[in-house]
């Protein structure tokens, strides 16, 4: 016995998201049959318009509708220094705190030996091309979570940046090791970034 197919196909789209099998997905499915047909429509038009109109930006990697970045075209932000993160989502953590006014690079991800994923599946090839465009950097902060992972990452960087004379700094462990920048508190990150350490 099968749900109608409009029905399967609602729940096999819900169950391409993370974390949710075929209960939760089905669960969703059917509150989405009840959900009146305006907030339906706009659910699929907010779906299609964030993957039509959002893509990284060339120079840093961040999630944007616009190419640079609103972050990268800037100039009143500190282009002295790049912060390194793991994922978009850890830009607006960081930029919260109200700490930090540089620019940032996204690295999409860490190196793990494990998961098979090498330098050259992450977006580091363009921040070395960035700090070559750009002498004017001084200084790169690197906050990959407090992972072994985001560990390694960090030391594969420090040691690939600083033959250029550029300063390596690692986010001081306030943060919790094993925990994501992602849920930190801002006071956390804030002190986190006050207290770097050059790597
Ligand atoms: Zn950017």
């Amino acid at each position: 016995m099968q749900y109608p197919a409009p029905i399967e196909k609602l729940i096999a789209s819900y169950m391409k998201l993370p974390g949710i099998g075929s209960k939760t997905a089905t669960r969703l499915a059917f509150y989405t049959i009840d959900m009146n047909k305006d907030d339906v429509d706009a659910f699929a038009t907010s779906l299609t318009e964030a993957k039509s109109k959002l893509h990284y930006c060339s120079i840093c990697g961040n999630i944007t509708d616009d190419d640079p970045c609103e972050i990268c075209q800037d100039q009143g932000r500190d282009q002295t220094t790049i912060l390194v993160v793991e994922q978009p989502k850890d830009v607006m953590s960081i930029d919260r705190t109200n700490e930090y006014h540089g620019l940032y690079h996204v690295l999409h991800g860490v190196l793990s030996p494990i998961e098979g994923r090498g330098p050259e599946d992450l977006n580091i090839e363009s921040l070395i091309t960035r700090l070559q465009k750009h002498p004017e950097v001084k200084e790169v902060i690197v906050a990959t979570n407090a992972t072994p992972e985001g560990e390694a990452t960090a030391q594969y960087l420090a040691r690939l940046i600083k033959p250029a004379q550029i300063k390596v700094t690692r986010l001081a462990h306030g943060l919790a090791v094993g925990s994501d920048i992602e849920y930190a508190d801002e006071m956390t990150l804030l002190k986190a970034v006050e207290g770097r350490t050059e790597i």
